[in-house]
């Protein structure tokens, strides 16, 4: 029938949010109607049902850009607290394989399974399926991560000498994956990984060092060559406190406030998991918000920091379908009671979360 798919869009449910101040990137817009048809964020509001929000909050759901998926359980552990989208950052492929494009819990993008050296920590975690040995193993394994659904690479590098790939190895796996169109993640957690990192011209650098400035000619590099930087602060925290040097977390926080200087995006990731054995699990979801504080502490404005959780990683990763609020684009949204622009913690005040138009209990 030549109207069936009007029919079955009509059908669908439409819910006008009334009297709501939206984040429009920059600031909040006057109170003003969002319609959520579907699973998009619609232009039209006729025959919708009406909630009058009562002038609360509207912000696109929260992108976490460093997670570890555990199991197929995680991704409803995330939605509750706003974050709409995760992208992990290792994972068995066979797990997050269900988790891509869903409809009422976090959306899933995955590198699967990680590159990394031989002779480093994370080489003696994840075994030989994740090694390369050498340059010349880079188009195989490239491959091998596009064929089981990679959305991006993850290339785990230390500094030379520690137990990363090579630098030959580095540069043959980025070349091989922009040849696929690929984006290359790069964890580097010290000054000479993040060197490595922009010799071998990766697009995305996570991780921040701890008690070590990076040298300004690296961050003149990294603002220069457009790179990106996802710095994990959560975790580093965590990580300088398990290993008994709080103190040396100022550096990281001086690291990420010089990088966003410079004019680096910087993106919100907590690397968030359920690992057995790693010494920090930041909590899926609620992790978030502690990590938008810390980017606020670190120097970025509120503004910055919801931009470094919506916008910017779905611009940097590609994700054309979300990250702000607009028709057409999904409907991940936050509904919240108090104004994260005059204080960043109220992204806790979540009232209502909206997974591809369908309301998730926070
Ligand atoms: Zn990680």
């Amino acid at each position: 029938m030549l109207f069936g798919v009007t029919t079955s869009n009509t059908a669908a449910r439409r819910t006008a949010l009334d009297n709501v101040r939206v984040f429009d990137g920059n600031a909040l817009t006057a109170p003003t109607t969002v319609v959520i048809d579907g699973t998009l964020i619609g232009a039209d509001d006729s025959g919708a049902e009406r909630i009058d929000t009562g002038g609360a909050i509207l912000l696109p759901g929260f992108i976490d850009a460093h997670v570890h998926i555990a199991d197929t359980e995680s991704p409803a552990r995330f939605t509750p607290f706003g974050v709409t989208t995760a992208l992990d950052m290792t994972c068995d492929p066979a797990i997050v394989a269900g988790l891509r494009h869903t409809v009422g819990t976090t959306d899933v993008r995955s590198a699967g399974l990680g590159i990394v050296g031989a002779e480093g920590m994370h080489g003696k975690f994840l075994g030989e399926p994740a090694i390369i040995h050498g340059a010349e193993q880079a188009e195989a394994m490239v491959a091998q991560r596009l064929s089981t659904g990679s959305d991006y690479i993850k290339l785990v590098l230390e500094a030379p000498g520690e137990g990363g790939p090579d630098a030959a190895s580095a540069k043959a796996v980025v070349a091989e994956a922009h040849a696929r169109d690929l984006l290359v993640v790069a964890h580097a957690a010290s000054p000479g990984a993040y060197a490595m990192a922009l010799d071998a011209g990766v697009d995305i650098i996570t991780h921040v060092p701890v008690g070590f400035p990076l040298p300004a000619h690296d961050i003149d590099r990294i603002a220069g060559e457009g790179r990106v930087v996802v710095p994990t602060l959560t975790m580093m925290e965590g990580m300088a406190a398990a290993n008994g040097f709080a103190d040396a977390f100022g550096a990281a926080l001086a690291n990420v406030g010089a990088l966003h200087a410079a004019g680096v995006p910087v993106l919100a990731g907590t690397d968030a998991n359920a690992s057995p054995g790693v010494p920090v699990n930041p909590a899926f979801g609620e992790s978030l918000h502690y990590e938008l504080e810390l980017l606020v502490r670190a120097g970025l404005s509120p503004v910055d920091a919801l931009n470094a959780a919506t916008a910017l990683p779905a611009r940097h990763f590609r994700l054309t379908d979300r990250g702000s609020i607009a028709p057409g684009l999904r409907a991940d949204l936050v509904l919240l009671e108090a104004d994260p622009l005059a204080d960043i913690t109220a992204t806790r005040s979540i009232r209502q979360v909206y997974s591809a138009g369908l309301p998730v209990a926070s």
